[in-house]
């Protein structure tokens, strides 16, 4: 009988520890888990990669029970929070909210600002008279253009908020508070730090193609592409890095038709009117606040003005689509955008950026 060697025993144990170890991890990695939730009026997407199921499971459940306080909270017509301040502001009166809401209202002021007042979610009152505040498109003739004059002579501004720790006032009781134009984008950011915080490392928040991630879709990054809004598939798609946002506004989706003409649910603030021209515009960021806003604020400047909007917002990559078909795209954008297909549906006009100009103080 030979005996026993300890030596290659203990060596047999190790490398059998160690091949324990890499295939644990690999379970471990082709881990997905995914969820659906209904918010915001949009299906949201969640998958998490390469965590064990119970982890998974209780940060999806917590991200979904965040995303429904927030669409509660936030909700531009529904009663809650956000139309309590509503209340109170036409009344003239201060109201008090909670440390989200006035996080993002101070947001939304400075993103407001940058932008020019091209995004601004104080026209609540204008949205509402365009008939967007319901679940279903408007039907019917636009508003009267003397109820548009009069309420862009009340001149509504987010930079007419006051906002004290988390007690709010506008020096305009025409001020009415929509953030629809960039709620998705908070939320999901907040989603995104939260996800983080229970430390979940590889995940997607997927919000109707808005998106946010972290990490990577296990070896390769997270794809994600970017709608043709003219016919059913893609115009390209973009390889997200860890952290990477991507919005797109698109007035190909909520809008109302009156004797032939298309109304858009995004609104000029200078016109009262709502955007032509521009049709969708995409925005690659690391805030998805930001990118949000910043498509909401760049469809409204228009193909001429939205270089110059774009650089004041802080945003470098920017896919528009004119309502002619036509892409152009910043060269960041460029860089990092595929076509879906063999090739795009149109040659990518680039178009560089304005430096960034001396911004007016804008205060969040
Ligand atoms: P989507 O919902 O398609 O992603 P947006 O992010 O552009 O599009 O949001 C559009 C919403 O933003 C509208 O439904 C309305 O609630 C709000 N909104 C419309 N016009 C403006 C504007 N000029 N500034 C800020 N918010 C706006
Ligand atoms: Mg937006």
């Amino acid at each position: 009988m030979t005996r026993p060697r300890p030596k290659l025993i203990a060596l047999g144990l190790v490398l059998f520890c160690a091949l324990l170890l890499v295939a644990v991890r690999a379970a471990r990695v082709e881990q997905v888990h995914r969820e659906t939730l209904y918010v915001f009026g949009t299906l949201v997407e969640i998958e998490i990669r390469g965590e064990r199921r119970d982890t998974a499971r209780a940060a999806t459940t917590s991200v979904g029970r965040l995303l429904q306080s927030l669409h509660h909270d936030w909700h531009a017509w529904r009663p809650g929070a956000l139309g309590d301040l509503n209340a109170a502001i036409a009344a003239g009166d201060a109201g008090n909210v909670d440390d989200r809401l006035a996080g993002v209202l101070r947001t939304g002021r400075r993103l407001a600002c940058q932008s020019g007042g091209l995004f601004d979610p104080a026209i609540g009152g204008l949205i509402g008279l365009w008939g967007f505040h319901a679940d279903t498109p408007p039907e019917g003739a636009p508003p009267a253009r003397a109820e548009i004059e009069a309420l862009l002579a009340a001149r509504p501004r987010m930079t007419d908020l006051q906002i004290e720790g988390t007690r709010v006032r506008s020096a305009n009781p025409a001020v009415q508070l929509d953030l629809g134009g960039f709620a998705k984008g908070a939320a999901l950011d907040l989603a995104a730090a939260d996800l983080r915080a229970r430390g979940i490392e590889n995940a997607v928040l997927n919000a109707g193609g808005d998106v946010n991630v972290l990490g990577t879709h296990g070896d390769r990054p997270w794809r994600v592409a970017i709608r043709d809004p003219f016919v059913w598939g893609a115009v390209g798609a973009v390889s997200l890095r860890p952290g990477e946002v991507l919005y797109t506004s698109g007035n190909y989706e909520r809008y109302f038709e009156h004797d032939g003409e298309r109304f858009a649910h995004i609104i000029d603030p200078r016109t009262g009117y709502p955007v032509r021209e521009i049709v969708s515009v995409s925005v690659l960021d690391t805030d998805g606040a930001r990118a949000d806003a910043a498509a909401t604020a760049l469809s409204v400047a228009g193909r001429a003005g939205w270089p110059r909007v774009a650089a004041a917002m802080g945003v470098s990559a920017v896919l528009m689509i004119t309502d002619s078909g036509a892409l152009l795209a910043t060269p960041a954008m460029a860089d990092r955008l595929d076509p879906a297909g063999e090739a795009f549906p149109e040659p990518v006009e680039i178009v560089p950026l304005p430096a960034r100009a001396a911004a007016p103080a804008c205060t969040g």
